[in-house]
């Protein structure tokens, strides 16, 4: 069975292929890389964490 690698898009023999479903070590680690960034990317998630770090302060209680 011959699949496609997702970042070259050059066919590798399923079966044969260690890094599957890439070509190759560095087509894996490309795609990662492109799948962290993307996630770095999402504009909600930043938003969250900077409302979270305003609201810090005044939450501490002296005790
Ligand atoms: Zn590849």
């Amino acid at each position: 069975m011959q699949v496609k690698c997702p970042t070259c898009q050059r066919l590798i023999e399923w079966a044969q292929a260690p890094y599957r479903p890439f070509c190759s070590e560095r087509c894996r680690l490309i795609d990662l890389g492109a799948w962290l960034t993307e996630r770095h990317a999402i504009p909600g998630d930043a938003r969250a964490l900077a409302e979270e770090n305003l609201h810090a302060p005044g939450q501490q209680t002296p005790d």
